[in-house]
C-alpha cells in the first residue's frame, strides 16, 4: 500500500474535478515536487464527446468512463477523494467538502466544468433531460427505448404518434449527433424487432432558435449537415425558440407538437465556482480569470476548462471544448512548476484551436480546421480515429472500435438495454 508520509512536506495542490482539465493538470504535474489531492463528486472520468452514443444505445457506459482512482494508481503522491465541493474559503485557503470537512491547499485548480442550462426554465428539465453525465445518458436511452416499447402496445393512433415523436432542442454538435443517431436507430436498427409498429415512421424533430444547424461551423458545412440530416429523415425547424416543454410535448413558434421524448441540447451554465470564490463571472457563470488563468487577486487559485472565461488570441472567447480544457490544464501545471522553481510566471495562456468535428450519422461527419474543411465518409473515419485515439486504455479503444464496426456493418446497436429508474417512469402517462 502506498504511504503519503514521504510527501507530506511538499507543496499541496488541490484539484477540484477530474474531467479533461483537472486530469490533464494532474498528468502534467508528474515528477513535480508536489503532493496532489484530486476531488470529484463522481468516481469516474467521463469522455463526454461520446455520451450521445450511450444515450442512443451504441456504446455501454463502461466504454466511455474510467475510475479516477484506478487512472491515478501509479502516482503515490496523489490522493483521490470521492466528495462534492460545496464552497471555497480563499482567505483560509481551504476547500469545503459536502460532509462539512475541509481541505487545506497551497495551490488550487478549479476544474468543475459546466451543465446544461434551461434559460430560466429549470422546470422543463424533468420533461427534457439534458446530456452531461452517465446518468443523463442512461435516462435518455431508457426514455427512447421505452417510447418504442409503449408504442408497440398503444392502440390509440394519436398517442402512438406522440410516442414515436422524438424532439431534440438545440442543433449544436450534440443535438445534431443525437438527431442523426436516433433517426438511424429508428430506420435501420429497430424495424425488425417490432410487430405492431413500423419504427421507420418515427418522427425525429430538431428545433433550433438560430438560423442554421451547427452554428459554430462554416456555413457550407452547416448546409451539408442540414441536407445530410434531412436525408436521414430528420425534420429541422430553424429560427424557432421553444417556449414550452411539458409531459405532453413542446411548443415552438406557433406550433404545438405532441412528443413523448424530448431531449435538451441547448445552453450551458458553468459550475457555481464563481459564487464559491466571490469572483467576477460572465453570463454563463464562468469565472472571468486573468490571462494566466488565476482568479483576480488570488494568484494561488487557477480556474480552467468550462468553468473559466478567457479570451483566445483573436479576442473571441475560448470555446467550452475538451482540447481547450486540456491546454489550460497543461498551462497551469507548467505555471505551478515554474513558481516552485522560483522562476518568473509564464506568458499569458494562448489557446490554439485544432478544429471542430461533428458526426451526423453513420459514415457522415463534418470537420472544420479553418484552413481546410472536410465532409462525408472521410470526415467520419477521421472523426472515429480521433475519438478512438483520445479514449483511455487499449481495451476501451478495441471495444469501441468493434462496437462501431458492428453498427457500420450490421446496423446493430448492442446496448439496447432498458435499465435504471422505475418501471413506469416514462411519458406520456399511462391512462
Ligand atoms: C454531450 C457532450 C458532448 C460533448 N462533445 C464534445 C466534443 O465532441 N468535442 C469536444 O472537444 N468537447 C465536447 N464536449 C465538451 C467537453 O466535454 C467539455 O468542454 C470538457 O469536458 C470540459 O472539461 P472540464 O475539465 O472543464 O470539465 P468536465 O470534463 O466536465 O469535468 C468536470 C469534473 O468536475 C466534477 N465536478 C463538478 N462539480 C463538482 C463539485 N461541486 N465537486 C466535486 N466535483 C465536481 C465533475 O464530476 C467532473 O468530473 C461535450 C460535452 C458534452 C456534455
Amino acid at each position: 500500500m502506498a504511504t503519503l508520509d514521504e510527501f507530506s512536506d511538499r507543496h499541496h495542490v488541490v484539484v477540484i474535478g477530474a474531467g479533461f482539465g483537472g486530469l490533464e493538470a494532474v498528468h502534467r504535474l508528474a515528477g513535480a515536487p508536489v503532493r496532489i489531492t484530486i476531488v470529484d463528486r463522481r468516481n469516474h472520468h467521463l469522455f463526454q464527446p461520446l455520451l450521445y452514443q450511450v444515450a442512443t444505445a451504441s456504446l455501454a457506459t463502461s466504454e466511455i468512463a474510467w475510475p479516477i482512482r484506478h487512472l491515478l494508481r501509479k502516482r503515490p503522491e496523489i490522493t483521490t477523494l470521492l466528495a462534492g465541493v460545496n464552497d471555497i474559503d480563499p482567505e483560509a485557503r481551504r476547500v469545503i467538502l459536502d460532509d462539512g470537512s475541509t481541505l487545506a491547499y497551497d495551490s488550487l485548480i478549479v476544474a468543475t466544468g459546466a451543465r446544461h442550462a434551461y434559460f430560466g426554465h429549470d422546470d422543463w428539465e424533468p420533461f427534457a433531460p439534458g446530456l452531461k453525465t452517465l446518468e443523463d445518458a442512461t435516462t435518455i436511452r431508457r426514455r427512447i427505448l421505452l417510447a418504442f416499447e409503449k408504442a408497440e402496445r398503444e392502440t390509440d393512433p394519436l398517442r402512438q404518434a406522440a410516442l414515436l415523436t422524438f424532439v431534440i432542442i438545440g442543433a449544436g454538435p450534440t443535438g445534431v449527433e443525437l438527431a442523426g443517431t436516433i433517426a438511424e436507430l429508428a430506420r435501420s436498427t429497430l424495424p425488425e424487432d417490432f410487430r405492431n409498429i413500423d419504427t421507420r415512421r418515427a418522427r425525429v424533430v430538431l428545433i433550433e432558435a438560430a438560423p442554421r444547424v451547427l452554428g459554430g461551423f462554416a456555413p457550407d458545412l452547416s448546409a451539408y449537415a442540414h441536407r445530410a440530416l434531412e436525408g436521414l429523415g430528420v425534420e429541422i425547424f430553424l429560427g424557432q425558440a421553444v417556449s414550452q416543454c411539458t409531459a405532453e410535448g413542446v411548443v415552438y413558434g406557433d406550433t404545438t407538437l405532441a412528443a413523448a421524448t424530448i431531449i435538451w441540447a441547448a445552453g450551458v451554465q458553468a459550475s457555481p465556482a464563481a459564487g464559491w470564490l466571490d469572483a467576477p463571472a460572465d453570463r454563463a457563470g464562468r469565472v472571468k480569470v486573468e490571462a494566466d488563468l488565476t482568479v483576480p487577486g488570488r494568484p494561488e487559485i487557477f480556474v480552467i476548462g468550462d468553468t473559466a472565461s478567457v479570451a483566445a488570441p483573436d479576442g473571441s472567447p475560448v470555446p467550452g471544448i475538451a482540447p481547450a480544457a486540456k491546454q489550460q490544464g497543461k498551462y497551469v501545471a507548467t505555471a505551478i512548476r515554474l513558481r516552485l522553481r522560483g522562476e518568473r510566471v509564464l506568458p499569458a495562456f494562448r489557446y490554439k484551436h485544432a478544429g471542430s468535428l461533428a458526426t451526423i450519422g453513420k459514415r457522415l461527419a463534418v470537420i472544420d480546421f479553418g484552413f481546410f474543411k472536410l465532409r462525408g465518409a472521410l470526415a467520419w473515419w477521421l472523426w472515429g480515429l480521433a475519438h478512438i485515439y483520445f479514449l483511455i486504455g487499449v481495451r476501451n479503444r478495441v471495444s469501441v472500435a468493434l462496437s462501431w464496426l458492428w453498427v457500420h456493418a450490421r446496423d446493430q446497436r448492442s446496448s439496447r438495454l432498458i435499465t435504471q429508474g422505475r418501471e413506469n417512469e416514462s411519458r406520456p402517462k399511462q391512462r
